[in-house]
């Protein structure tokens, strides 16, 4: 027992002490003043928690600074503020459409669009060659039906939004019908019960969840009801004995009954008119073809397969377009000016025969045979890093964001383990590199799919896997 009367909360430096010493006074240029002394402040206050709760004595209190834990705390909360907020990152998961990663990234041309259109004034709302004010989705709209066969369009902050709005236009008030086997949830927080209760109908549920038949619809078509919702099992599959109602059915049955008829589609492929096709490899229903059944509303997202910003775009019969388009509410999900150029861009590709070049369809396209070459590289590279295993091995990539929910895209992966960490560290260690990498782990190996690198990527994910086995210790 040397000094068992020391105080230790004596033993702690004052924030402006702290603040004086030379290492921590050296982040101000890093952070603003007011910042940097919060920082030191929430440092000093969890080392008084500990004090209080008698985890932390003077000894211990002594140590912390000797060891100059301060700073390190201080570095680490500077650290972690300037390197927060939306950051460009590596997707060495093999997920193209990833909710979490930002779903599609655009093509160039649609990025640089996007850019000239943030960064300064354009013809949102004006006609050019008459000086008239006119629509902002105007061009949109012709665009979408011309790729898609439909009458009219119009497009919104995002599906969820376009759903809403086709609900509350329809709907409000009365009842719509969906059949059990389609009341999904997407992402989380969209589950169509609860959109439909916000969006003021009342949701009549036929069917069962494997089979319902048209005559389901048709006997519950009755009171106030005023919608047919059909909604695409984009992120599930019911398998084994099913029957659904084909889009077609339903538009008849809504013709017959004066109904309103719609099917959501969410993940929305289009394809160009001669360009390649995705569909067969992906067992999704085309734009196109839901559009000619006769259904009067189709909604799509914009950032799925459709590969695009993010944006709900709808497309149909004219008078329910334009109905939609006249809901008030459509004054409060439309889009801005960067999503619209940059939609106008991707949709431009479409028509003119480019449409393998939106990355997001190109990476879907990739074949085993061109992923195969890129793997080897990679496990080559990142074997001969000090303390790495890697191998090349063939293996499965999953479109994502609930698109295509039971293909597999055939693929070539790099499994990697670290000697002296485990996949959990090595993969956070990778989150936290610069720039971030996101992979997948699989039985406590770290998995990287070559099929979302962009070109050059290989060489930088190589550089942070570098740095992320430097810095254990
Ligand atoms: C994805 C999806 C939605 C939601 O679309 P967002 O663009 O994410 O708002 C709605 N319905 C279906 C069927 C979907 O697949």
């Amino acid at each position: 027992m040397g000094a068992p009367t020391t105080n230790p909360y004596r033993l702690l430096p004052s924030v402006e002490e702290a603040l004086a010493l030379e290492p921590i006074a050296a982040q101000g240029a890093r952070v603003s003043r007011g910042l940097l002394v919060g920082f030191v402040q929430e440092t000093l206050e969890r080392w008084r928690a500990e004090i209080k709760a008698g985890e932390l004595d003077a000894k211990g209190v002594e140590e912390r600074l000797a060891r100059g834990d301060l700073l390190r705390s201080v570095e680490a909360r500077v650290e972690r503020e300037r390197g927060s907020g939306l950051r460009r990152v590596i997707n060495a998961a093999g997920v193209v459409l990833h909710t979490g990663l930002g779903r599609a990234p655009v093509h160039m041309e649609a990025a640089a669009a996007m850019a000239r259109a943030a960064s300064g004034y354009c013809t949102l709302e004006v006609d050019r060659f008459t000086g008239r004010r006119n629509q902002r989705d105007d061009r949109l709209a012709e665009l979408l039906v011309r790729l898609t066969g439909a009458e009219a369009g119009i497009v919104v902050n995002n599906n969820a939004a376009a759903v809403v709005l086709l609900l509350n236009t329809f709907a409000q008030g009365k009842s719509t019908i969906v059949s059990r086997g389609e009341l999904v949830e997407i992402g989380g927080s969209f589950r169509m019960p609860d959109v439909m209760e916000r969006a003021g109908t009342r949701l009549v549920e036929v069917g069962t969840t494997n089979r319902t038949r048209i005559g389901d619809y048709r006997a519950a078509a009755k009171g106030d009801v005023a919608l047919l919702l059909k909604v695409h099992t984009s992120n599930y599959r019911v398998v084994g004995f099913t029957e659904e109602v084909e889009a077609a059915d339903l538009a008849l049955l809504g013709r017959e009954l004066g109904l309103t008829t719609c099917f959501d589609l969410g993940s929305g492929l289009l394809e160009g008119e001669d360009g390649p096709r995705l569909a067969p490899l992906l067992q999704e229903p085309l734009v196109r073809a839901v559009v000619a059944s006769g259904v009067d509303i189709v909604t799509f997202s914009g950032d799925k397969l459709l590969g695009g910003p993010q944006a709900g775009l709808v497309v149909g019969k004219r008078p329910a377009v334009e109905r939609m388009r006249k809901n008030p509410l459509y004054r409060a999900l439309r889009l801005d000016k960067v999503t619209i150029a940059g939609l106008e861009k991707t949709l431009e590709l479409y028509l003119t025969g480019r449409e393998a070049e939106v990355p997001s369809r190109a990476m879907l396209s990739r074949s085993k045979e061109e992923l195969r070459p890129i793997a080897e590289r990679l496990a080559r590279s990142l074997a001969a890093i000090d303390g790495i295993t890697a191998r090349a091995i063939e293996d499965r990539s999953q479109p994502g964001s609930g698109s295509a929910p039971t293909v597999y895209l055939p693929t070539w992966v790099v499994k990697v383990r670290a000697k002296r960490l485990d996949a959990e560290t090595l993969a956070a260690r990778l989150r936290a590199a610069d720039p971030p990498v996101f992979a997948r782990i699989h039985e406590d190996e770290l998995v990287l799919d070559p099929r979302t690198l962009f070109p050059g990527e290989e060489d930088e994910l190589v550089a942070c896997f570098r740095s992320a086995v430097a810095s254990q210790g």
